[in-house]
């Protein structure tokens, strides 16, 4: 029988070899500095070093590579983008965004190639998602999904009628993954390419030129911040990014007999419509692994391991799947863990040149699996000073607000939190689209 995993560590890294790497040995100087080993950091190590082989490339990592978001994701490399091609296109004008939905799209497969390449065996199999629609209020989000893609002119995903899944809205473009596997691969395959990674070292401040960490200075002609939700704690990040927990939980590996009846194939991932987001995906080894948002968001920005476990939350998305799943609804739950995602104020992600030739990028809310590689590859052409189709996307310089300061901020956010759950509860008495969710887009909010 499979063990009971309760102290909220990741499925994702079970059974994997983590050796620490040692921590930084002290004041360095170097080519380029990247703080924060997860795929962004990672994946713009490793670009860096293919445009130039020779750069001294320090990364620096408070926990260990994977502490993060990457190592704990649903593992779902998709083309999604937290705002609509609509939004994008309004925003930047129809080419840009045209241009912004085909680099994502094309990313899902990048990621693959590049993986493979590295000798990386992140179980990535591009099965495509399925959001399931069970209701006339799923249904007009699904056709609004398809107007939103057609009005680019980009592939809309497609209707598909599946005996145990029902009505679904198909997305052929996402692939399922081992988000453990890739991370840890990436450290790998960037040492052995003359990375330098110093890990349980922290960053305490970011300067043009120069990261100060509490194991030493490191002077660097280049700097790039992949610090996603954390680095709502570094001086000049701080307001540019809001820490959101999203949680997950996994089954025990399931029977045949009982995915033939859930109707998930390998490779494929499955969402909804609901307003309060939910995923999941057939694990290589046959789990489910389901999670979703929910979990109220706390004062000050605050990440802390006690946040990565909410006993209301996982009752939520257990029952969740056997609502959505009744061949499931029984199955024991292995592992419960989560883990803070970093929302921009606009939900807009972005590659952002700051004061003195710094680098931040992220903000990818729920969606940086793909667009991490893509921030990646991004922040390598910026970096190495070059211009390219890449630097030309309509996210890079895009500048979010900042988030309002406290206590307006957690007042706000959870207030926005609690009515999208609500907004599903009268979904589900009404029938009809939640007029409170139609209030809260009027006023900007999600
Ligand atoms: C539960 C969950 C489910 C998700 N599901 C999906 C999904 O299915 N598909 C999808 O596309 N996206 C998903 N996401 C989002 C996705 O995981 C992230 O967008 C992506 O991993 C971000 O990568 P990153 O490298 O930018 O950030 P991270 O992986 O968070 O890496 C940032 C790193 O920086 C380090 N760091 C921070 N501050 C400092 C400092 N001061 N000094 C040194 N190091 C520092 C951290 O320890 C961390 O390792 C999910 C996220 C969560 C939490």
């Amino acid at each position: 029988m499979a063990p009971v995993v309760t102290d909220g560590s990741p499925l994702w890294l079970d059974g994997l070899d983590l050796p620490s790497r040692e921590p930084l040995p002290g004041d360095t100087h170097v080519d380029v500095c990247v703080v924060g080993a997860g795929f962004t950091g990672l994946w713009t190590a490793l670009g860096i070093l293919e445009r130039e082989p020779d750069a001294r490339v320090q990364v620096v990592e408070q926990e260990f590579a994977g502490f993060g978001a990457s190592g704990r994701n649903g593992g779902w490399c998709s083309a999604l983008f937290p705002i609509s091609g609509a939004e994008l296109a309004a925003r930047h004008g129809r080419d840009a965004a045209i241009a912004m939905r085909a680099a994502l799209h094309d990313t899902v497969d990048e990621v693959g190639r590049a993986s493979a390449a590295l000798g990386i065996d992140c179980d990535y199999v591009k099965g495509g998602t399925h959001s399931l629609v069970r209701s006339a209020t799923a249904r007009s989000r699904a056709e609004e999904e398809i107007e939103d893609a057609e009005a680019l002119g980009l592939p809309a995903p497609e209707w598909r009628e599946d005996a145990a899944l029902g009505t679904t809205l198909f997305d052929p473009q996402c692939a399922r993954i081992s988000p453990g596997r890739l991370v840890r691969g990436l450290a790998v395959a960037a040492e052995e390419r003359g990375a330098a990674i110093a890990e349980h070292t922290t960053a305490v401040s970011v300067q043009p030129h120069e990261v100060l960490t509490d194991r030493g200075l490191v002077r660097a002609d280049r700097v790039v911040v992949a610090t996603e939700a954390w680095g709502a704690r570094l001086p000049g990040v701080g307001r540019r990014i809001l820490p959101l927990y999203s949680l997950m939980v996994a089954t025990e590996p399931l029977s045949g007999a009982v995915w033939d009846e859930i109707g998930l194939r390998h490779g494929e991932t499955v969402t909804d419509f609901r307003h309060l987001l939910v995923y999941g995906q057939r694990t290589a080894d046959d789990r489910l692994a389901f999670g979703g948002r929910g979990a109220r968001y706390h004062a000050g920005s605050t990440v802390r391991p006690d946040w990565d476990v909410s006993p209301r939350v996982f009752a939520h998305l257990e029952r969740t799947i056997g609502e959505l799943f009744p061949a499931a609804a029984g199955a024991r739950i292995t592992h419960r863990w989560g883990g803070p995602i970093g929302v921009p104020r606009d939900w807009h992600p972005s590659v952002v040149r700051l004061r003195g030739g710094v680098v931040w990028a992220g903000g990818y809310v729920g969606d940086g699996v793909a667009a991490s590689n893509l921030a990646g590859r991004t922040v390598a052409d910026l970096v190495t000073g070059r211009s390219t189709p890449l630097t030309a996307l309509p996210w890079v310089d895009h500048r979010p607000p900042r988030w309002e300061p406290e206590p307006l901020r957690v007042l706000g956010v959870n207030a926005v939190v609690a009515a999208t759950g609500l907004a599903d509860a009268e979904e589900r008495l009404t029938g009809s689209p939640s007029r409170l969710a139609a209030a809260m887009a009027r006023l900007g909010l999600r």
